[in-house]
């Protein structure tokens, strides 16, 4: 087991840490993550239940869990709305949002699944000018 990595929701009520090895990171485009996370896609490490310890605020977590079998749950601060990490209905996986982590997971990517559901704006953005902070005005 490797050293574990921190991460917390944005306004740090939910605090946990997860240890490696990570099974997968994929970069998932498919329209309901997109939805879910209001980006361009969602961004999830998979490992087992057991490697996560909840430091801290799990009575904040609240679960979503759809009606219909095929639409994909998740969990998040009730504070403050950001994704934190859960175990998947369907595979039994944990999947950890990799931006709610504290520092490099250790993993790249491994792919862009659902790539053929991208944004329509999604390739744009990837060649759209790149500024290091936010825009001047
Ligand atoms: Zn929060
Ligand atoms: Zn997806």
């Amino acid at each position: 087991m490797s050293e574990a990595i921190k991460g917390a929701c944005l306004c740090g009520r939910v605090q946990y840490q997860v240890s490696g090895p990570f099974d997968a990171f994929h970069l998932c485009h498919c329209s309901q993550c997109r939805r879910s996370t209001g980006s361009a896609h969602a961004a999830n490490i998979f490992t087992s239940e057991d490697r996560l310890e909840w430091l801290a605020g799990e009575e904040f977590i609240k679960r979503y869990t759809p009606d219909e079998a095929d639409v994909i749950s998740k969990c998040f601060c009730t504070h403050c709305g950001s994704l934190v990490p859960y175990t998947s209905l369907k595979s039994g996986k944990l999947i950890i949002p990799a931006g709610s982590l504290n520092a490099a997971p250790g993993i790249d990517p491994d792919d862009n699944i659902y790539w053929r559901d991208r944004a329509d704006w999604y390739d744009a953005g990837l060649q759209a000018q790149k500024v290091e902070q936010g825009p001047d005005d």
